[in-house]
C-alpha cells in the first residue's frame, strides 16, 4: 500500500511528540526530589552546626567546672601544707566543697604513701575503699601528681555497684616535699546530670565513652534512635574519654513527605494523562489514516467513474463536479464548481426547458428513473444526457442539496436509431417477402377481374356492331367493366398500401376493418390452400396503431397458422380469428387446428432466423413482437386445447386501449 510510509512517519512523529514531555516530567519531577535533597541536606547541616555549637559550649562548662573544683582543690592543698590545723581545714573546705558541687561524690586525703588520712563525706573510708583508692585505681595518677606537682586525673574506674567514676588528684607540699594528696571522687553519671542541663537533654543525649566505644555514663530525657552525633575528646580527665553528644531526630516532619508523596502522584497523574492523550492521539491517527485510505478508495473510485456526477446546493449552485462530469462537458472543475443557472454546458436553444427541469429538481419533484436532456459541451457540441437525481444528504442527516449522475447517451441513442432503422428496414423487407410470396396468387386475383373486363369489352364491342343497339344497351356492360376495374384496383392498392415505404404513424383504428382487409389479402390463398377462415369480430373500440404493422403482424399469424395447417385433414382445416377486450386491452388470437409447437422450440420460436421450414426465412415472428412490443403489448402463443386434431395453436397479442 502507498500510503504505509506516512503511517510510518506518522507513528514516529507522536512518539517524538509524547516522549519530550515525559521527558520533560521526568527531569521536572528529578529537579524537585533534589531540591528536596537539597534542602534536607542544608538542614542537617545546620542542625550539625547546631550540634557542633552545643557541644563545644557543653564541652567548655565541663571544662570550667572541672577545673573551678581543680582550683579550689589546689587552693586548699596550698592552705593545708601552710597550717598546723590541716585536718580541721580540710574538714571545713572539702565539707564546703562537697555542698557546692553535688557531683563530687567524695574527697580524700591521702598521706604521700597513699593511706587515706581523712575522707569526707564518710569519715574514714571502710578497707576495700583504701585499696581502690589507694594503690590500684588511681595509682598512675597519683604518681603522676606526685612529679609534675599539679593537679592530675584518675583513669575511669568502677566501683562496686558498677558505676564509673573518675579521680582528681591535688598533690600537698610542704616545704617541696610531699606531704599528701587531696582527691575528688566524680562520679561520672553524677557529673552529667549536675553539668548538663535540661534544656540540652531535651534535645541530645549525652554520653562518656572511651576510645573502645565503652559507655561509661549518659544522660537523656527522651528515649528514641539518634540523629547525629559528635564527639569531642573530654579532656581532663583525657585517657581517650569522649563526649558523645547525639542529636534527638526531630518529630517526625510531615511536610516534606507529604509534598514528595504530591509530587510522586501528581507526576503520575500527569504521566496516566499523557497515556491517555497518546491513547487518544493513537486513535485519532488511526482513524485519520482510516480516514485518509477511505479518501484515496473514494478518489479513485471517483476517477474511475465513467458516469459523471454533480452536486449542487439547495440554490442550485454547483458544489462539486467528478473528472468524468468535467470530460463529458469539457470544462474544468474550477469553472463549474460555484456556478449558478444558466450553467456553462446548458445549450442555449433549449435554456426555457432545461431551466424548468433545473426548478422541478429543486422542488423535489424530479423523474425517479431519470431525465433525457440535451447539454452542450465547451466546443459547442451538444451531446444527450440521462440524468438521475437524488437527495444530498450530509453525515448528520440533513438535506444539503440534489446529487445527480449523468450519463452521456449520445451513443446510445445513435445506436438506437440506427437499430430503429434497421428493425423498420426488416419490417418493410418482411413485407416484401411475403408480397413475393404472395404474387402468384394476386396475380391469380387480379387476373379474374381483367378477364371478366375483358369479356364484358368484348360484349360491349358485338353489340355496337348491331345497328339496332341503343346507347342504354351499353349501359349494364359498361358498368360492370368500371366495377370489375374497381376491384383489380383495389387489389393493386392493397398491395401498394402493403409495401409502400412510410414511417410508422400510429392513428385511431378499428381492429375490425383491419382484420377484414386482412382477409381480403388472404382469402385467395385460403382458398388455396382450402383453409376455411372463422372470424366474428364484435364492435369494439378504436386503438391508436399503424395499420400497415398491425395487418403485417395479423397476416403473418394467418398465414403460419394456414402453413401448420399443411398437413391436417381438409375438413378440419379451420383457422379462426377472434378479439375481444379484457382488462382495458384489446386481445386478437389466431387459432389453428395445425401440428402445434414442439416443448423444446418454443422458447425460440421468436428469435430473429429461427424457422423449421424449409424456405422460411424465421424473421416473421420476431418481427410481429417488436411490431407488437412497439405498441406496448405483449404477444405469445399458446396450446389450442379445443383443436379436433389434438394439437393446434393459439397465438395472441394483446394491445392497450386508450385514449387517443
Ligand atoms: P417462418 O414462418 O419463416 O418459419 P416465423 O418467425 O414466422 O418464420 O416462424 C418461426 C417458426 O415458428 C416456424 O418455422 C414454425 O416452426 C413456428 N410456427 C409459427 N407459427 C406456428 C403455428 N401456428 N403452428 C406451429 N408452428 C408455428
Amino acid at each position: 500500500m502507498n500510503d504505509a510510509p506516512p503511517t510510518l512517519a506518522g507513528t514516529r512523529r507522536l512518539g517524538w511528540l509524547l516522549a519530550l514531555p515525559k521527558l520533560a516530567i521526568v527531569l521536572l519531577v528529578a529537579a524537585l526530589l533534589s531540591l528536596l535533597a537539597l534542602l534536607h541536606h542544608n538542614e542537617q547541616d545546620e542542625e550539625r552546626a547546631a550540634l557542633i555549637k552545643d557541644v563545644l559550649w557543653l564541652e567548655q562548662n565541663l571544662r570550667f567546672h572541672l577545673s573551678g573544683n581543680e582550683e579550689q582543690l589546689q587552693q586548699l592543698a596550698l592552705d593545708m601544707a601552710e597550717t598546723g590545723e590541716a585536718q580541721r581545714l580540710f574538714r571545713l573546705r572539702a565539707g564546703h566543697m562537697l555542698k557546692n558541687a553535688p557531683d563530687i561524690a567524695q574527697i580524700l586525703w591521702l598521706d604521700a604513701q597513699r593511706r587515706v588520712i581523712d575522707a569526707l563525706p564518710s569519715p574514714l573510708p571502710p578497707e576495700q575503699d583504701k585499696e581502690t583508692f589507694g594503690p590500684t585505681a588511681t595509682a598512675d595518677a597519683f604518681e603522676r601528681a606526685r612529679l609534675l606537682s599539679k593537679a592530675s586525673y584518675s583513669e575511669p574506674f568502677l566501683l562496686p555497684g558498677g558505676r564509673a567514676h573518675i579521680a582528681m588528684l591535688t598533690p600537698v607540699f610542704a616545704e617541696r616535699r610531699l606531704t599528701g594528696m587531696l582527691l575528688a571522687v566524680y562520679p561520672l553519671e553524677a557529673l552529667l546530670s549536675s553539668q548538663v542541663p535540661w534544656w540540652f537533654t531535651e534535645k541530645y543525649n549525652v554520653e562518656i565513652v572511651d576510645d573502645n566505644d565503652v559507655r561509661y555514663a549518659t544522660k537523656s530525657r527522651i528515649a528514641g534512635p539518634g540523629n547525629q552525633s559528635y564527639d569531642i575528646p573530654f579532656d581532663p580527665p583525657g585517657y581517650g574519654l569522649k563526649l558523645r553528644v547525639t542529636s534527638y531526630r526531630t518529630p517526625d516532619n510531615w511536610l516534606p513527605r507529604l509534598l514528595i508523596a504530591a509530587i510522586i502522584a501528581l507526576a503520575g497523574g500527569v504521566f496516566w494523562s499523557l497515556w491517555l492523550v497518546r491513547d487518544l492521539m493513537r486513535k485519532r491517527s488511526r482513524a485519520e489514516e482510516a480516514l485518509r485510505a477511505e479518501h484515496a478508495f473514494r478518489a479513485a473510485m471517483e476517477d474511475s467513474l465513467t458516469v459523471g456526477m454533480r452536486a449542487r446546493d439547495l440554490d442550485g449552485r454547483v458544489i462539486y463536479v467528478n473528472p468524468a462530469f468535467c470530460r463529458m462537458t469539457g470544462f474544468t472543475a474550477e469553472e463549474l464548481v460555484g456556478a449558478a443557472p444558466p450553467m456553462p454546458y446548458w445549450a442555449p436553444e433549449q435554456m426555457e426547458q432545461t431551466y424548468a427541469m433545473h426548478q422541478t429538481v429543486l422542488a423535489g419533484a424530479a423523474p425517479q428513473d431519470g431525465f433525457e436532456i440535451t447539454f452542450m459541451r465547451k466546443d459547442g457540441e451538444r451531446f444527450q444526457a440521462l440524468v438521475y437525481e437524488a437527495k444530498l444528504i450530509d453525515g448528520k442527516g440533513k438535506h444539503t442539496g440534489w446529487m445527480a449522475s449523468v450519463l452521456d447517451i449520445t451513443e446510445r441513442k445513435h445506436a438506437e436509431e440506427l437499430a430503429r432503422q434497421q428493425q423498420e428496414q426488416l419490417q418493410f423487407t418482411a413485407r416484401l417477402v411475403t408480397m413475393g410470396e404472395m404474387a402468384s396468387t394476386l396475380a391469380h386475383e387480379l387476373n379474374q377481374p381483367l378477364a371478366a373486363i375483358a369479356s364484358y369489352n368484348t360484349g360491349c364491342l358485338n353489340l355496337l356492331a348491331q345497328e339496332a343497339t341503343r346507347a342504354e344497351d351499353l349501359r349494364p356492360a359498361l358498368e360492370k367493366i368500371g366495377h370489375q376495374a374497381q376491384r383489380a384496383g383495389k387489389i393493386i392498392r392493397r398491395v401498394h398500401d402493403f409495401v409502400r415505404k412510410s414511417e410508422p404513424k400510429r392513428a385511431p383504428c378499428a381492429i375490425g376493418e383491419v382484420i377484414e382487409d386482412c382477409l381480403g389479402f388472404i382469402e385467395p390463398e385460403a382458398r388455396k390452400r382450402q383453409v376455411r377462415i372463422d372470424c366474428r369480430i364484435p364492435p369494439l373500440p378504436p386503438v391508436l396503431a399503424d395499420r400497415v404493422m398491425l395487418e403485417q403482424v395479423l397476416l403473418n399469424l394467418i398465414r403460419n397458422g394456414m402453413d401448420a395447417m399443411a398437413d391436417t385433414p381438409v375438413r378440419d382445416r379451420m383457422l379462426k380469428l377472434s378479439a375481444m377486450e379484457e382488462g382495458g386491452q384489446l386481445r386478437i388470437a389466431v387459432t389453428d387446428n395445425g401440428c402445434g409447437i414442439a416443448p423444446e422450440i418454443r422458447d425460440r420460436l421468436f428469435t430473429a432466423f429461427f424457422s423449421t421450414k424449409p424456405d422460411g426465412m424465421g424473421i416473421g415472428l420476431s418481427i410481429c413482437r417488436s411490431i407488437v412490443e412497439f405498441h406496448r403489448g405483449r404477444l405469445w402463443s399458446e396450446d389450442n386445447p379445443d383443436s379436433p386434431t389434438g394439437s393446434g395453436t393459439i397465438f395472441a397479442f394483446t394491445l392497450p386501449l386508450e385514449a387517443p
